[in-house]
C-alpha cells in the first residue's frame, strides 16, 4: 500500500500507545494553516512510498464526514479551488480502512517525482 513497512510498524505502534488513545488524535494536532472552519495540519505517519509532502486537511469541529453541514462543504470546495493546486491528489479513504473515522479529513499528497517519470 501507500506506507512503507517501517512506516506501517511505527504507526501500528503509535496506535497501541495511551497518547494515540486518549481523546481524538487529529484534535491534538499544530496547524499549518487555517480557515474559518477548517485547517491544515502534518501527517506523522506519512504515505512515503508515494509522498514527498503529506499533509491532511479536516474540520475544525471533532466531527465525521456525515456530519459536515453546508457552510463547511462549500467551504472546503473554495479551499480545494484556491489553496490546494500545489497537490497531487487529494485522497479520502473510505470507511473500511480509516484509522481515525470520528474525525473527517483528506489526505493532500505531493507525490515523489520518480512516480512522475513512471507515468
Ligand atoms: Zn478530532
Amino acid at each position: 500500500m501507500f506506507r512503507s513497512k517501517e512506516m506501517r510498524d511505527r504507526y501500528d505502534e503509535c496506535k497501541k500507545s495511551d497518547e494515540f488513545n486518549s481523546g481524538c488524535a487529529l484534535c491534538k494536532k499544530d496547524t499549518i494553516q487555517e480557515f474559518r472552519y477548517w485547517r491544515i495540519v502534518l501527517n506523522d505517519f506519512p504515505y512515503d512510498r508515494i509522498a514527498r509532502v503529506h499533509n491532511m486537511i479536516l474540520p475544525i469541529r471533532h466531527i465525521a464526514g456525515d456530519g459536515l453541514n453546508a457552510e463547511e462543504i462549500a467551504e472546503l470546495f473554495e479551499i480545494k479551488k484556491k489553496y490546494l493546486r500545489d497537490y497531487d491528489y487529494i485522497i479520502e479513504t473510505s470507511n473500511q480502512r480509516r484509522s481515525i473515522p470520528d474525525h473527517f479529513h483528506l489526505h493532500l499528497i505531493m507525490s515523489k517525482s520518480s512516480l512522475d517519470e513512471e507515468s
